[in-house]
């Protein structure tokens, strides 16, 4: 690559608030063509808007979540465009006095990508377009959707950075309860802005910003697109012109949607009918105190508390509600690891499998515990959990009872596994022959016939132990 790449991002976010930002209609994805709309959040002349307290906790939320500022005061002002998806022509935002400022996100590398700026704002509302019979209808359900939007600096040098980034900020929305982060369902959409300049500049070059981007994949594919075409531009001794594209996912590219010159005036002024939002340092600290452990913070407890590998760390902690089911197991029995392989090996397995979730299966932290324990203490055999996760999956119920009734208590009675390994040794002569000229990788054959002669409640530590001995 003869170009480095620099890239900033504005990343606007759905809140899991009941109700939309300036009235009480629900805020609820779906329903039929303005169905959830009231004569506020369709913006009616002569209608004021009350701001909804709920939106601007999980708007401190998000800030606290990114290492933030949040500040004691805020305010709100009117961006004014003339498009039929805002009926009353001007976007209640924050401009000059976002509710949050200052903060950071760590991304790959160790790297640290500053954060600008969140503010709170409305969503618009969505025009379909019938290409077909040639016309353009608004659904207004979206209007008044509570919205933050997330500024980065142009800090980010690959795709690769993003995308962490974007994977980051989703996973922390999700636990701090702000936002659901589901891309794909457009709760969290992205918009890249992308210039490139030679290696070793300090000068950045003209920015393209890519709208509403909304998956990690077409992220990388956009910013790989921009970066060769702009190349081929700077190669060619032109100039990158800036404006705004959209990038579509069946040609891989991206297209001008409007220029500089294009661009809006939006006329900026104070929303004259909301008053600032004021906090008092106890109201700051008293929702701060309500933030969740985030995962860069499990993550860092898994692996120097509990002696989790990173790998698993980070696997554990993806989701919060598997991550919680994790910490309540790993409170009632200190068995960290071996907890850890039941849930990111046999667990997750039949979760994936049968498409359930961990919120929903038939057995109890606790279980998961107590098995792990019975393993720990030599009990039952790693393969005997393994199948005892299986039964707990299917039916639920309590692990030690399990064990006990179905047979999977670990036998420590030496005499009678001999008595097995001599009748499956004098069954199996020609191989124990063949092992005892030399084929030594036979011996895991022969321990597999006598571990399936003696039945689940053997402990296999013992059986290879007389196993050699005897061979
Ligand atoms: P504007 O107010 O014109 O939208 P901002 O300063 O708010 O500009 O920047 C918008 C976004 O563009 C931010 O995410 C920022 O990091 C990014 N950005 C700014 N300059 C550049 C550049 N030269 N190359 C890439 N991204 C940039
Ligand atoms: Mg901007
Ligand atoms: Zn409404």
């Amino acid at each position: 690559m003869r170009y480095q790449p620099v890239i900033g991002l504005e990343i606007h976010c759905e809140l899991l608030t009941g109700s939309k930002v300036f009235c009480s209609c629900r805020n609820e994805f779906g329903g039929g063509a303005n169905t959830r709309v009231c004569p506020r959040c369709s913006g009616m002349p002569g209608t004021l808007p009350l701001l909804n307290r709920n939106a601007v906790r999980l708007a401190a939320k998000a800030g606290f979540a990114t290492n933030c500022t949040v500040n004691k005061y805020s305010a709100f002002d009117r961006k004014n465009y003339f498009y039929p998806d805002l009926p009353k022509a001007y976007q209640i935002t924050q401009f000059e006095s976002p509710i949050c400022t200052d903060g950071y996100i760590d991304v790959i590398g160790g790297k640290r990508i500053r954060i600008n700026r969140i503010h709170i704002e409305e969503d618009a509302g969505k025009l379909v377009h019938d290409d077909y019979e040639g016309i353009s209808m608004a659904d207004y359900n979206r209007c008044g959707v509570p919205l933050i939007e997330i500024v980065t600096e142009p800090d980010f040098r690959s795709a690769e950075e993003v995308q962490d980034f974007v994977q980051k900020i989703a996973q922390s929305l999700r636990y701090a309860g702000v936002c659901d982060g589901r891309m794909e369902q457009g709760s969290l959409r992205v918009d890249v802005n992308i210039s490139i300049m030679p290696y070793g500049s300090e000068e950045f070059g003209t920015r393209a910003e890519i709208k509403n981007l909304n998956s990690v994949k077409s992220i990388g594919r956009a910013i790989e697109y921009e970066i060769s075409r702009q190349s081929e531009i700077l190669d060619k001794g032109g100039r990158v012109v800036q404006e705004t594209r959209r990038y579509n996912e069946n040609h891989d590219d991206t297209k001008a949607m409007r220029s500089k010159e294009e661009a809006h005036d939006y006329r900026y002024f104070p929303e004259p009918d909301i008053p600032p939002v004021l906090f008092s340092d106890d109201e700051i600290e008293q929702i701060r105190n309500e933030m969740p452990e985030m995962p860069a913070e499990r993550y860092r407890r898994y692996t120097e508390e509990y002696g989790l590998s990173g790998e698993d760390a980070r696997l554990m902690t993806a989701q919060k509600e598997f991550s919680d089911f994790y910490d309540s197991a790993a409170a009632s029995a200190p068995e960290y690891r071996l907890i850890s392989n039941l849930m990111l090996g046999e667990i997750s397995h039949l979760i994936n499998e049968t498409g359930t979730d961990i919120s929903n299966v038939k057995f109890t932290p606790e279980a998961v515990a107590k098995t792990a324990k019975m393993t720990a203490s030599g009990t039952i055999s790693k393969g005997s959990a393994k199948e005892i996760i299986d039964i707990l999956f299917e039916e639920g119920g309590d692990p030690e009872k399990i064990a006990g009734e179905r047979g999977f208590i670990m036998s420590n009675d030496a005499s009678e596994m001999e008595a097995v390994i001599d009748k499956v040794l004098s069954d199996n002569a020609e191989l124990v022959e063949q092992y005892r000229s030399g084929s030594e990788k036979l011996f895991g054959y022969i321990m597999g016939l006598v571990m399936r002669a003696c039945g689940k409640g053997a402990n296999p530590a013992i059986i290879k132990q007389k196993l050699s001995e005897k061979l």
